[in-house]
């Protein structure tokens, strides 16, 4: 990125996650382009477009076919806390049941509905009435070592727990603003066979870490699971506001008008979405991400081994990893001295403690590993 003035950015925040494909990738600027100049429909609600036909048939064919998955698709807005919403919502009606069940550190959305399933209380009021009909357990990890499975098992099964059966589960396979604590597929594949057996939908919120981020198009593929509800946004859009929910065919119980929003039919999206799946079709840009993550998690590891002293932690996976240095003031500094340096760098966690590393997904090499290089005197500034 460069500014007004002229300064150069790398950018390792990648628009939250909503710009995996890169800034103002040439083949969305050339199929936006093209798609204004034949003057197509901009807008259209729920009516069959040829650039959400388009769209849904590139999806079909290039990331549901190679996988036999079978899904619906839902377009439920713009943003991440629609698809969410939307998700809750209609597991609630199918199984007619008003509990969910979400995890410490859940991240899915600050509109009222996501919210009651996010866990940091920083973003919580007691005004907000947020909460209702939840239960929060433990992410894998959040006790150590303790299998979280076992109390989820228990929650379930045992009716002096308190806790009324839930309609669904949600959880992100890797915590994303929650610090990336990543589950083990074990773990994931353990709450699958729970829901399960207990009639339970899985609803997985891929928001942030599916999209490719992992280096497979869905975080959970890794794993093998088949949830009931995926939601799908930031990065689905090419850069711009889309989102959706993939409803497994027997749980896809609306009725027409039970559950709608205006921007749901954004041409525009649906273009630039269309022109970001092609990636999927590459082989070099799917194998360029593996060698890319190797590079990232390398690079963090060297860094951090100049700093054994300390008590870090790195954590991750494809492109997708946070450097825990437990202290939030710290991580601000070095935050803010990564962007004198011309790196735009966040960070996640509950108490903002975790710095999050997310460039793009066909970032240039040589720009990593500059990237890289700027966040190691960034640290250097700080903390020797
Ligand atoms: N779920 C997850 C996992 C997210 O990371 C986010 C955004 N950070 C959301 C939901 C909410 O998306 P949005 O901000 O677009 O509403």
């Amino acid at each position: 990125m460069t500014t007004a003035e002229g300064c150069q950015f790398i950018d390792f925040f990648c628009g939250a996650g909503s710009l995996n494909y890169g800034h103002n990738p040439p083949v969305v600027k050339q199929a936006l382009l093209d798609y204004i100049s034949r003057d197509g429909i901009q807008h259209s609600l729920d009516m069959t477009t040829e650039a959400k036909a388009q769209f849904l048939e590139c999806f079909e064919q290039t990331i549901l076919q190679p996988r036999s998955m079978d899904y619906k698709i839902q377009f439920t807005g713009p943003t991440g806390t629609n698809a969410v919403e939307a998700a809750i919502k209609l597991a609630k009606q199918h199984r007619k049941r008003s509990h969910v069940v979400a995890f410490t550190n859940a991240y899915h959305g600050h509109s009222l509905g996501s919210l009651a399933v996010t866990g940091n209380q920083t973003y919580h009021s007691e005004y907000y009435g947020s909460h209702n009909n939840v239960s929060f357990l433990p992410y894998d990890g959040y006790l150590g070592d303790f299998d979280t499975t076992i109390l989820l098992e228990k929650m379930l099964t045992d009716r002096s727990s308190g806790m009324p059966l839930p309609a669904a589960v949600v959880l992100e396979t890797i915590q994303g603003e929650g610090g990336i604590h990543v589950a083990s597929d074990a773990w994931l594949q353990r709450v699958q066979t729970l829901c399960r057996e207990h009639n339970v939908l899985l609803i997985i919120d891929d928001i942030q870490v599916g999209n490719g981020r992992t280096g497979d198009f869905f975080s959970f593929e890794k794993a093998g699971l088949s949830p009931d509800l995926i939601c799908l946004s930031k990065s689905i859009g090419g850069g711009l506001p889309l989102s959706l929910v993939m409803i497994r065919p027997e749980c896809d119980i609306w009725q027409p008008g039970q559950h709608t929003g205006t921007f749901r039919g954004n041409n525009l999206a649906f273009v630039a979405a269309n022109a970001v799946l092609n990636h999927w079709n590459d082989a070099s840009f799917v194998d360029g991400i593996q060698v890319r993550s190797n590079t990232l998690q390398t690079y963090l590891a060297s860094i951090i081994s100049e700093y054994s002293d300390e008590n870090w932690d790195l954590r991750g996976r494809g492109m997708i990893w946070g450097l825990d240095i437990r202290r939030g003031d710290l991580a601000r500094m070095v935050i803010d001295t990564a962007f004198e340096n011309g790196l735009l760098l966040e960070s996640c966690g509950s108490d903002d403690e975790v710095l999050k590393f997310m460039p793009a997904l066909n970032i240039p090499e040589q720009q990593l590993r500059q990237g890289l290089q700027l966040f190691r005197q960034s640290l250097q500034t700080v903390f020797l």
